[in-house]
């Protein structure tokens, strides 16, 4: 199999050289913004070379996965629709799916069947080439949003390429997959960059940061994340964000009222009920 990565960052480079450690793939194309990136990335056998944009990396393409930030799309496919061989397969890594699958119909026209959205539920704050592993997808969940146009030779083949980086695959629709993911990643991530930068702000950060330890650390990891990713993740899917924020806020406010009053019972209430649901969460996916 030929393969094509557009965007051989974290995610798109740990894709390729799973693929190459389970013997998946003869050669892999990587296109990017920037050369000191790719030119890592060959080095390091991620890919075997370099192609000058995403038109000519998708030419003779078996498969490709489309992993650069997600306001990148919609030029990006445009490129791709200009060379894509009818035996081909176009996916994804996308964090977010309704913007993703807009951006590839307009721009893949009739083609939109060659396009299988997926976004692997895996990931660190870490970017770029550099940050690439094999393992990266091991035991971790893959979500594939198909299209009901796909076909399910090229479902499969997407599917295939994903278990053979060890992931494991479910299936959500693209509306279904932005508002889950809202809640459970998105407005983390958010909550993690207001903390820190409300902190930083204040005339005695330097004290504060000084003073904070492990909870500071954990709860404020993904802020070390890459900017220009989330900043397209919060945009594209800023309807479901903007819910899980306004519900956010009210589990604030009902928290502020037992401080108020004080209510000491309700407080510990309301810790134990949340500790014991992060438990069961913990036993059930590890
Ligand atoms: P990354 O920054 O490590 O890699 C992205 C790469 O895309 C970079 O090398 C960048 O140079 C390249 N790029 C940017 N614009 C481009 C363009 N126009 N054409 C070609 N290449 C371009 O980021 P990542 O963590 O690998 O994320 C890639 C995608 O995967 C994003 O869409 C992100 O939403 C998604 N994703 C990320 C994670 C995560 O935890 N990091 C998890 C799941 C999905």
């Amino acid at each position: 199999m030929r393969l094509a990565v557009i965007g051989v960052g974290l995610i798109g480079g740990s894709f390729a050289l799973g693929l190459k450690q389970a013997g998946k793939v003869s050669h892999v194309v990587g296109v990017g913004r920037s050369r000191t990136n790719l030119e890592l990335a060959r080095d390091r056998r991620i890919i075997d070379s370099i192609a000058s944009d995403p038109s000519a990396a998708a030419r003779d393409a078996d498969l490709v996965l489309v992993a650069a930030p997600v306001a990148q799309f919609a030029r990006i496919f445009q490129e791709i629709g200009r060379s894509l061989a009818p035996g081909s397969v176009v996916t994804d890594a996308g964090s977010t799916k309704r913007d993703v699958v807009a951006a590839a119909r307009s721009a893949l026209g009739a083609r939109i069947a060659q396009f299988v959205p997926g976004h692997p539920v895996a990931g660190a704050e870490l970017s770029g080439a550099a940050a690439a592993t094999a393992g990266l997808f091991l035991d971790r969940r893959v979500v594939l949003t198909p299209l009901p146009e796909n076909r399910p030779e090229s479902i499969q083949r997407v599917e295939d390429a994903w278990k053979a980086c060890g992931a494991r695959i479910t299936r959500l629709d693209p509306e279904e997959h932005d508002a889950v993911l809202a809640a459970v990643s998105h407005l983390p991530h958010l909550l993690a960059y207001a903390l820190v930068h409300d902190i930083a702000q204040r005339g005695n950060a330097e004290q504060l940061f000084s003073y904070a330890a492990g909870g500071f650390r954990d709860f404020t990891r993904i802020a070390s994340s890459h900017p220009e990713m989330w900043r397209d993740i919060c945009i594209a899917n800023r309807d479901r964000l903007l819910q899980e924020l306004g519900r956010y806020r009210a589990q604030l406010g009902a928290m502020e009222k037992l401080l108020q009053a004080a209510d000491a019972a309700g407080l510990e209430k309301l810790f134990a009920g949340a500790r014991e649901a992060r438990d069961r969460w913990l036993k059930s996916s590890s």
